[in-house]
Order: structure tokens, then sequence, then C-alpha cells
């Protein structure tokens, strides 16, 4: 791993306008889930229309997994932490997800998959965030990408801070994925103890962090884990300043809003209705997904 010797500075730092906590749900074939970013902040963190967290060592709460399912509209990210995910598609594309990995999939106009935990036991835990695509892109032919955790760069700071660059950029780092349009940053943050680390982020951009571990400070307020702190969008904020006094480990996300309107029905995140019953019109008579690209 590289360190970085010359950080950027954050002058005039975000604070944090709302503490969320998720709400226990289930999803696919029963997989326990924490939906921490839902419908009711769709449109506050534009361009971003989902975060879950999962995480558990008891096969139970995993084991069942997302069967075949259809998406159009949108991308889903997902980043395991830990465990093992096979992930096939109707065009017959198939991946093995792995503790440290991502796949990044531009649902376009339409996919069908399976994510089906590849363990019988031990820990699977991770995220899936959805970011959205514009009403341009929504019916781009589908993709993704498999990255496995060798290909996710990682710097460390002087004062020990470890980030993972997913997307975006950071410290001059690229990420291992650039989208343009919604320009997503996604960072995984280790802090130990008594460590800072400063992220610049564009002022337009909605932005938030999620703490899995331990306890962060963030812009003055003490966020624990389990917990996603919404940024507040000052005019002249040019990023956020986070630290610990403990270790802890936090997502970074934020991404440029579309400013477009959100019409969701389940797995189909469009702009309009009439949009809606066309991808469910399409996915009933068998148009979706024939041709799913899985580029490398
Ligand atoms: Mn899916």
């Amino acid at each position: 791993m590289n360190t970085v010797q010359t950080i950027e500075t954050v002058e005039r730092p975000r604070s944090v306008e709302q503490i969320v906590q998720g709400v226990a749900t289930s999803d696919g074939a029963g997989v326990k889930l924490t939906r921490v970013l839902g419908q009711p902040l769709q449109q506050r963190l534009d361009p971003f229309l989902m975060l879950d967290a999962f995480g558990s060592d008891d096969p139970q709460d995993y084991i069942a997994g997302f069967p075949d399912h259809p998406h159009r509209g949108f991308e889903t990210v997902t980043y395991m932490l830990a465990g093992r995910m096979r992930h096939r598609d109707s065009a017959g594309h198939e991946g093995l997800l792995q503790s440290g990995g991502v796949q990044w999939m531009v649902a376009g106009q339409g996919v069908i998959h399976s994510e089906i935990p590849e363990q019988q036991d031990g820990t699977m835990e991770g995220f899936q965030l959805w970011l959205n695509l514009p009403a341009r892109s929504k019916m781009t032919p589908p993709w993704y990408r498999d990255i496995p955790r060798e290909r996710i760069p990682e710097y460390a700071t002087p004062s020990g801070a470890t980030v993972r660059v997913i997307a975006g950029a950071s410290n001059g780092v690229a990420g291992a994925m650039q989208r343009e349009g919604t320009e997503p940053l996604y960072l995984d943050i280790a802090l130990p103890a008594g460590s800072s680390f400063d992220s610049r982020i564009p002022a337009t951009h909605n932005a938030f962090v999620f703490v899995y571990r331990g306890a962060a400070q963030v812009g003055g307020r003490r966020i624990g884990t389990g917990r996603m702190g919404i940024l507040s969008n000052a005019g002249d904020a040019d990023g956020v300043q986070l630290s610990a006094d403990g270790a802890a480990r936090l997502i970074l996300i934020a991404g440029k809003p579309i400013g477009e309107p959100i019409v969701q029905y389940g797995p189909f995140v469009m702009n309009t209705k009439e949009q809606i019953f066309q991808a469910i019109n399409d996915f009933r008579e068998g148009r979706f997904a024939e041709a799913i690209d899985a580029p490398e």
C-alpha cells in the first residue's frame, strides 16, 4: 500500500444535518438487512436511491440469497467486506464476488440476475448501493464489472488512516471506477484511534457517511456504529473532516445530483409512471436482459 504524503485539507467542513438509523428488513428470498437509505431520502440524497447494509454470522440470515430478479434504470454497486456471493445473469455471465471486492452493474434497459451466497457458514457482510441514471442513460445497454480486492486502489495517510478508493478519486488516487454524470465518490476509510482524515467534496454534491465499526466524529458530531450521517450542503463547504477517538471504519459516499423526477416500483427506477408500466410489461413479456456485457 502506498502512503500519500501530502493530504488535501478541508477549510470549511460540512456539518452533519441528520443522523439516520436504518430500518431492519429483508429482501430477496429472506436475506436480513438494514435499509439505511430508502425511498424517503431519495430526493435528499439524489443521485443515490438505496443503501442496504448486511452483516451476519448466522447463515439463516443470508443463505437464501437473491434468486433471479430484474433491474432497470439505475446502477447497483455491491461491496463485500466479508463472504462469497455467486452472481449469474440471464445472458449466461457468472462471477464470484469475494471479500474486499466490488461488483458494479449498470442495469440500464434491463437485467435479470441472481446473487446467491457461496458459503454455508461464516460471516457475510457488505453493502449494496443503488446509483440512479439520468433520463438520457436509463435505457443504455446493460453491463457490469467485477473488481476483485487487489484491483481497488488503497493508500495510507501519514496519520495512519487507510483509504480504499472504490469510485472517484481521493488525494490524487484514482478509484477503481469512474462514472460520468453522477461522478460518484465511494471511499472505505479505516481510522485508527486518535486519527483524522479530510476529504474534499464538491459543494454541489450530496454526501453521506455510514459508520460500520466504532464511532466517528464528523463535523463535530459523534456517529455511532450502524448510523448514517447526512452531510449538509452549505454553499461554500469544501469537504468533510472525520476523526475517531477509538478505531472506526466507515464508508463515505458523494455524488452529483441528477435533479429529475424519481419513480420507483421495486427493482425499476424511472422518471414517469408510464415508463414503470413499460418496464413491468417488458419484463413480463421477456424483453429483459438478453445481452448484458461483462467486459474483461
Ligand atoms: Mn440485484
